[in-house]
């Protein structure tokens, strides 16, 4: 299989130094394996979105020096996907929906009896609320999870393998694990169809993506992508998360921070060649 790796952002802000490591990182990984990269626009956050900050982030990859093939896969174009996969889960008896606010869910998680409350990739993780609600109980504002508990029938957990410099090796998925480190996920919601965890195992497999190459931070999020491929047979990736930039003060580089977008670098007349040294590449 040819190695296939994507770049995906989301254009809701300026491509700063983070990004361009990792797109840079991906796309030389792609290019000494005589693989493909791939350029993919992460928009369902259309509330967020803009064509402009798509348009910046193509030229700014272009005048590091990436190439890609066009047209390239927009996730808005293809929610009639996402709502596929989400109703093979709901067919299954998987899914559930959820009414619960932000604050519902904070109240509720730090309940006394709940002891310390944990956290997973989206933050603090869902009590279970509303788990005892059927679809057909389905309000238009709710968002629909999935039920790990049932999910964990479906079958012997599989693994996956990590090549990045922090967990490299092999990595099993435990019922534990998806239980009290993950809970149960929200799969789409009401604005934005999906949610970034369906729709991000459901591009890579239509895209045939053979290596993710993305930030440390969506190392733990891993585990919950794997478990959604083996409930939809997908086809599993290898993965490789990379350390993150940080700034001076140690603080992780975020898209509001404009002083570090490469779109500043270029006006300041810096090259590609300093932006990749800058970033250790
Ligand atoms: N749009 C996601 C992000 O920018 C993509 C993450 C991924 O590569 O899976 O965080």
């Amino acid at each position: 299989m040819t190695f296939t790796t994507r770049f995906a952002p989301s254009p809701t802000g300026p491509l700063h130094l983070g990004h361009a490591f990792s797109a840079l990182l991906a796309h030389d990984m792609a290019r000494s394996a005589g693989g493909r990269f791939l350029l993919r626009i992460d928009d369902l956050d259309q509330s967020r979105a803009r064509p402009e900050w798509e348009a910046q982030l193509k030229g700014d990859l272009a005048w590091l020096g990436l190439t890609w093939p066009e047209p390239c896969r927009r996730q808005s174009d293809h929610l009639a996907d996402y709502r596929a996969a989400l109703d093979r889960l709901t067919a299954r008896g998987l899914t559930y929906p959820c009414q619960c606010s932000r604050r519902d869910i904070s109240a509720a998680a730090s309940a006394p009896q709940e002891g310390a409350p944990h956290f997973g990739p989206d933050g603090l993780i869902y009590p279970g609320t509303c788990r005892a609600r059927s679809m057909s109980e389905a309000r238009p504002g709710d968002a629909i999870r999935l039920d790990i508990e049932k999910a964990l029938g479906q079958g012997a957990l599989p693994g996956f393998t990590e090549t990045g410099p922090a967990h490299a090796g092999q990595h099993l998925l435990t019922a534990d694990y998806l239980l009290t480190g993950i809970g149960d996920p929200v799969l789409a919601r009401p604005q934005m169809g999906a949610s970034y965890h369906l729709s991000v195992v459901v591009d890579d497999a239509a895209q045939g993506v053979t290596h993710v190459i993305r930030g440390e931070d969506l190392f733990t999020a891993t585990f919950l992508h794997r478990f959604l491929q083996h409930l939809l047979d997908l086809p599993t990736p290898a993965y490789h998360h990379h350390a993150l930039i940080r700034d001076a003060a140690g603080k992780r580089l975020a898209k509001r921070d404009d002083a570090r977008a490469i779109a500043r670098y270029r006006d300041d007349g810096l090259t590609p060649e300093q932006i990749r040294s800058m970033v250790d590449l």
